[in-house]
């Protein structure tokens, strides 16, 4: 296996979401529209809300593709058209799989934005090859205290582990196509290598301080995101190799291989050919992706309970 080198190093283009709250995003832009199998990357926050003031994503659908919510700080609950409910906490993992079509809302929790305070995290979506694009939505809603985590043996890198694998720990989230998505947290001092399975995209983001990345090793600042070469020139497994900046740091590595399919998209929809647009839209506006469900005195009891749940009905 060789130490892949960096392709490119992008800046994130700071932009608002959903309702209005403020991201930082390395993908989609005009200088960098994937990194297949992967269709975005938002990094949500951090962003102190005053009581009162925090904002989501209201009610809105999905086609073609799986989004992930990984929460870092704050507390947010998703509702679906299919039942799916699930209040999200720091550490928290919910995979959705849209597949044929789905209608979610992503909500501050009540008492988050009652009380106010900071929310962070990511939003992340990942294509689906043409042949599962109409398939059984999914959701999967896994806690923070079931996401693998690993250390190197000198404690300086840790991982969590939310898809594929690192450090000899295995993700328990399924993936319909293999994805790798690793949560790193660096000391000063620390290194990892991780391996990269042949033919794989694969980028790193940073979130907070520095790191330094690949072969020969490129500094990349927070906010700033690396794309390796593909793996897949080498005909063999490639390795990403990590070390800490001076003050540490964290970054975000994701993996997966290329599905290498036009796609067309239109805001929530990702489909092959734009006639796919045309009716994922004609699908949503005559109700064929469901609505959410009215809120049931249970699940409202739940969602704003003093100790913080996840849920699948
Ligand atoms: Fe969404």
């Amino acid at each position: 296996m060789s130490p892949l080198r960096v392709e490119r190093l992008v800046r994130a283009v700071e932009t608002v979401e959903g309702a209005g709250f403020p991201i930082r995003r390395p993908f989609p832009t005009a200088e960098l529209p994937t990194v297949d199998p992967f269709l975005m990357l938002d990094h949500v926050g951090p962003v102190d809300w005053p009581p009162g003031a925090a904002l989501g994503a209201p009610d809105h659908p999905h086609r073609g593709f799986e989004t992930i919510s990984y929460v870092l700080e704050g507390e947010k609950v998703h509702r679906d058209s299919r039942g799916g409910h699930g209040v999200l906490g720091p550490g928290d993992v919910q995979w959705m799989t849209a597949g044929a079509g789905i209608v979610h809302s992503e909500m501050p929790s009540e008492r988050f934005r009652a009380r106010g305070g900071v929310a962070h995290g990511f939003q992340i979506w990942v294509n689906l090859p043409s042949a599962l694009k109409l398939c059984e939505p999914r959701y999967q809603d896994v806690p923070r205290d079931r996401i693998p985590a690993a250390a190197t043996a000198d404690g300086l890198v840790e991982v969590k582990v939310i898809a594929g694998e690192a450090l000899g720990q295995s993700a328990v989230i399924d993936t319909h196509t293999p994805v790798t998505f690793l949560h790193f947290r660096l000391r000063p001092g620390g290194h990892v290598v991780q391996p990269i399975p042949a033919g794989d995209n694969a980028c790193l983001y940073v979130l907070r301080g520095e790191a330094l990345a690949g072969d020969p090793s490129t500094p990349v600042p927070e906010g700033y995101l690396t794309l390796f070469e593909r793996a897949a020139r080498e005909r063999e497994p490639g390795t990403v190799v990590i070390e800490s900046g001076e003050a540490g740091g964290e970054c975000l590595l994701l993996a997966g291989t290329p599905l290498d399919e036009p796609i067309a998209r239109m805001g929530p929809f990702v489909m092959n050919r734009p006639e796919e647009i045309h009716q994922a839209i004609a699908d949503y506006q005559a109700g064929r992706m469901g609505r959410i469900p009215a809120r049931s005195a249970a699940v409202a009891a739940r969602s704003t309970a003093p100790e913080s749940s996840s849920t699948t009905p």
